[in-house]
């Protein structure tokens, strides 16, 4: 295939179908420009089988907005304008207050190689010791189907730390794991600065106590609440990774233990084990989750049974009791993306509420396990990779009483009647763990069951206002003309790509 031949195929390839076609075609395109092993790297640290990739948003914005939210890191977007476009308004949108660099290209500039010449010269123009540790640069779609070799930039340029990622969508399938290729990318370069030679120490300074690094995005107050629950066993809570500093991925890789609370990060942990850190799955939500997390880890970080004792007596009274004091009753369905819903899931279990069914987006791994197996233990449907049309399935199925998950089912839920939550916005940004999780969990759970009353005031009310082609205010019954969607549909060149 000749380079414009390639670059045809690939423009073809997302100019008619976007992100939701042409992925075989995209993989192959990239395959033959020289990113196989990466490829293959992402297809097996993210496999997407059995059901297939799930809809999400655009994966880079996963690893875009790690990278946004790092002090000192800069980042540059390498793609298609519109994509650039999408991923910097929302980031803009969720409060990212920061520039994202853009190098843009054409046809000419993607054939002839010079656009990798163009993101080195930013590259250069950007890496200011002054300003920045690091700077990302992110190969969207198309560069990384065309192979643009972004790998070859410089590993550090005046002192400053480059970081070249591919993130394609055909090749990462959720933006949840997006972020772990962007915090395992770190992690492997500051592994290897650590085994070098003297590294930076932490800037709140270096803890007398061994600590537990916590793998996953949490809510802000939960770090707290875990260094508390760890205290009686002479441990600290370690740093968050994906971690809002570079110098934070050193402290990270300095641990006693690394507690995986999100399973997916793949890359982030084979550079934890690489680096001789045992890793623990699951995390202390609830009371049994809290014992069996607590015990986990005192086991692996060889802490004496009394001590561990100890930390068990401290945390689950209060933990009982907030479980008590705040109990969940309703028929539940829970659905997301973040990678988190098993924990969430966990809790509303042992809150008392009737799980029927969990789905996310992110794939099983080993470190979900104990997790999987306690809810379906349980009874609880657990699903990896699930898709919309699976998600909306269990909503039929089980007919919940309360709907948590994402925008689109969300709003089939808000459509039939039933009350629903946006896992996103409102259960993964709140505290989960611990005593502090217990309470906050039941807190918006019971207010979104106490809705079914207005719910049914209002599909009462709008009974009969007509919804799909017929909703809206219309001065006569609107005359449905399906023969023409139909006319429409065969005058459609068909489009065979698998979704992505
Ligand atoms: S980078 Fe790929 S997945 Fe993301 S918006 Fe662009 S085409 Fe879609």
């Amino acid at each position: 295939m000749t380079a414009s031949t390639a670059t045809d195929d690939i423009s073809k390839a997302t100019s008619t179908t976007g992100c939701h076609g042409g992925k075989a075609r995209l993989r192959e395109a990239a395959a033959a420009a020289g990113k196989s092993e990466t490829l293959d790297g992402y297809a097996a640290d993210y496999p997407v089988g059995p059901h297939d990739q799930p809809q999400s948003m655009c994966p880079a914005f996963g690893s875009l907005r790690v990278g946004l939210r790092m002090r000192r890191t800069a980042t540059i977007l390498s793609g298609s304008a519109c994509c650039v476009y999408g991923l910097t308004f929302t980031s803009h949108f969720y409060g990212a207050k920061r520039t994202v660099g853009y190098v843009p290209f054409n046809s000419e500039t993607l054939v002839t190689g010079r656009l990798y010449e163009d993101i080195r010269e930013a590259v250069f123009k950007l890496a200011d010791p002054v300003l920045y540790d690091a700077v990302v640069v992110t190969n969207l779609c198309v560069p990384t189907a065309s192979g643009v070799p972004i790998q070859k930039l410089p590993r550090e340029v005046n002192g400053v730390r480059i970081i070249p990622i591919d993130v394609p969508g055909f090749g990462v399938p959720t933006h949840a794991e997006a972020k772990d290729v962007l915090a395992g990318a770190m992690l492997r370069y500051a592994r290897n600065e650590a085994e070098a030679g003297p590294v930076a120490a932490p800037r709140a300074g270096v803890t007398d106590r061994p600590t537990v690094t916590l793998l996953g995005e949490m809510f802000p107050a939960d770090p707290v609440g875990l260094g508390m629950l760890l205290e009686p066993m002479g441990l600290a809570a370690g740093p968050v990774v994906p971690t809002r500093e570079w110098r934070e991925l050193y402290a990270a890789l300095d641990c006693a233990a690394v507690a995986a609370i999100h399973p997916f990060y793949t890359a982030s942990i084979r550079e934890f084990e690489t680096a001789g850190r045992q890793v623990v799955g699951s995390a202390p939500v609830g009371y049994e989750g809290t014992a069996a997390w607590l015990e986990a880890v005192g086991r692996t970080c060889g802490i004496p049974a009394a001590a561990i004792g100890a930390a068990l007596d401290r945390a689950l009274p209060g933990i009982r009791a907030a479980l008590d004091a705040t109990p969940i009753r309703g028929r539940i369905t829970l659905s997301g993306y973040e990678g988190s819903e098993l924990l969430v899931a966990r809790l509303l279990v042992e809150s008392g509420a009737d799980l029927r069914y969990v789905g996310t987006a992110c794939p099983r791994t080993r470190w979900s396990d104990p997790d999987r197996e306690w809810l379906e233990s349980r009874g609880v449907q657990v699903r990896f990779r699930a898709s919309l049309e699976q998600d909306l399935e269990a909503l039929a199925e089980y007919r919940p009483e309360l709907a948590i998950g994402t925008t689109p089912v969300v709003q089939k839920a808000k459509q039939r009647g039933v009350p629903a939550l946006y896992f996103t916005n409102l259960i993964s940004a709140r505290p989960l763990m611990g005593v502090a999780g217990a309470g906050s969990l039941a807190q918006v759970v019971n207010a979104a069951l106490g809705n079914r009353a207005r719910f049914d005031e209002m599909t009462a009310f709008f009974t009969g206002v007509g919804e799909g082609d017929t909703a809206g205010v219309w001065p006569s019954q609107p005359v449905l003309h399906p023969e023409f969607r139909e006319r429409q549909r065969k005058s459609r060149p068909a489009v065979v790509e698998e979704p992505v």
